[in-house]
């Protein structure tokens, strides 16, 4: 069923700090257009697009997600890209190629007018295949550089604890390689005490972890990882059961959302690819659930019920603190340097159609 957007939030600003490429064209449509009329369709402001050029082993993916993130920018004004590393090898020997170190990587995405830094490395997959620990010292000198510029990273840690659990673990999540209970995954405690490691040593990175950072049954450990380290921020970027547990114990979470309602953003998870109702739906979802105390139903969840935030707190999580954080509109990409951003990365995008469409838009629009 479809709404239009409640009374109560039509004078919210709204950004979607957690969108996705997929490919170049899909359902008929460039990416460059289905994110334009996402955010028009639904009056956002702006989008933020995370790219993961690592997506574990079934999926290849490279750094052309970055250099598409990076023309979208430059086509749309109200784009901001948020880039990942690339890893020549899996599990990754050290040391880096000198070119691909991960701070070599990092500069040189700001120089181009990136917004800041996705990481996916914190997903159990991504962690076991690359088999680097998060707080190894190898990425010592990028933590320090994202510190030092006060980067905004997009850190993607854990997965839902019933992905561990073989009782509870659907098939659809054991398809998608994500049953994390044998074959030498970390444990959830294991990923959270790395990255706390990291916070440790840079408590200054401006990090928001994605998906509520997966504590959304542990509200006190949520509560201590957000008043020991005040940079860091949680994206409310949906899995469903995270909205099973807000609505379960509406009071404390209400309470808990008003109280940190500096520290929370909007994101949706919806992917450039996807077909506009989809996309609809999901972002209605989250921000009604946040302005509205609605009943809605999300993926396997039944009886959700929103949070019925006041518009001035809803506004906050809505927008305005992605915006304190990112800069209030995107970084300007330039047409030479995203001509020279693109020709030094091709070198490392594999030879297929998505390459031919990069280097046959740089040859129409960029020379
Ligand atoms: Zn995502």
């Amino acid at each position: 069923m479809m709404h239009s957007t409640p009374e109560a939030l039509k004078s919210v600003k709204i950004v979607d700090s957690h969108v996705h490429l997929s490919q170049w064209y899909e359902h008929g449509q460039n990416f460059i257009d289905s994110l334009r009329a996402y955010r028009e369709e639904n009056s956002l402001e702006a989008l933020g697009v995370v790219c993961i050029p690592y997506m574990g082993q079934k999926v290849k993916r490279d750094v052309s997600q970055n250099i598409m993130a990076a023309i979208l920018k430059w086509e749309d004004r109200n784009i901001y890209a948020f880039g990942g590393l690339v890893y020549p090898t899996e599990p990754v020997s050290l040391p880096f190629p000198e070119a691909l170190r991960p701070e070599r990587q990092a500069q040189v995405m700001l120089d181009a007018g990136f917004d800041g830094i996705k990481m996916l490395e914190g997903k159990p997959n991504a962690r076991r295949f690359l088999g680097l620990p998060l707080c190894s010292p190898a990425y010592d000198a990028y933590y320090a550089l994202l510190e030092r510029h006060r980067v905004h990273i997009i850190w993607h840690v854990a997965d839902p604890a019933q992905f561990w659990d073989p009782k509870q673990v659907s098939q659809q999540v054991i398809d998608a390689g994500w049953y994390y209970g044998g074959g030498g995954f970390l444990s959830r405690e294991a990923l959270y005490a790395e990255i706390l490691e990291v916070l440790r040593k840079f408590p200054l990175l401006k990090v928001t972890f994605a998906h509520f950072l997966f504590l959304e049954d542990d509200p006190e450990e949520a509560a201590r990882v957000l008043d020991e380290y005040p940079n860091v921020c949680f994206d409310l970027t949906p899995h469903w059961r995270m909205y099973v547990s807000f609505t379960n114990k509406h009071d404390l979470w209400r309470d808990f959302f008003n109280k940190y309602a500096d520290r929370l953003i909007l994101g949706t998870d919806n992917v450039s690819g996807y077909d506009p109702a989809r996309m609809k739906k999901q972002i209605d979802f989250v921000r009604r659930f946040i302005g509205t105390g609605d009943i809605m139903a999300l993926a396997g969840g039944q009886g959700l019920q929103g949070l019925n935030l006041d518009p001035d707190v809803a506004e906050k999580i809505c927008s305005k603190n992605f915006l304190n954080r990112c800069g209030q509109s995107p970084r300007s990409m330039d047409k030479m340097v995203l001509y020279d951003y693109i020709n030094s990365m091709l070198p490392y995008v594999a030879a297929g159609e998505l390459r031919d469409q990069i280097v046959r838009y740089v040859k129409e629009k960029l020379m």
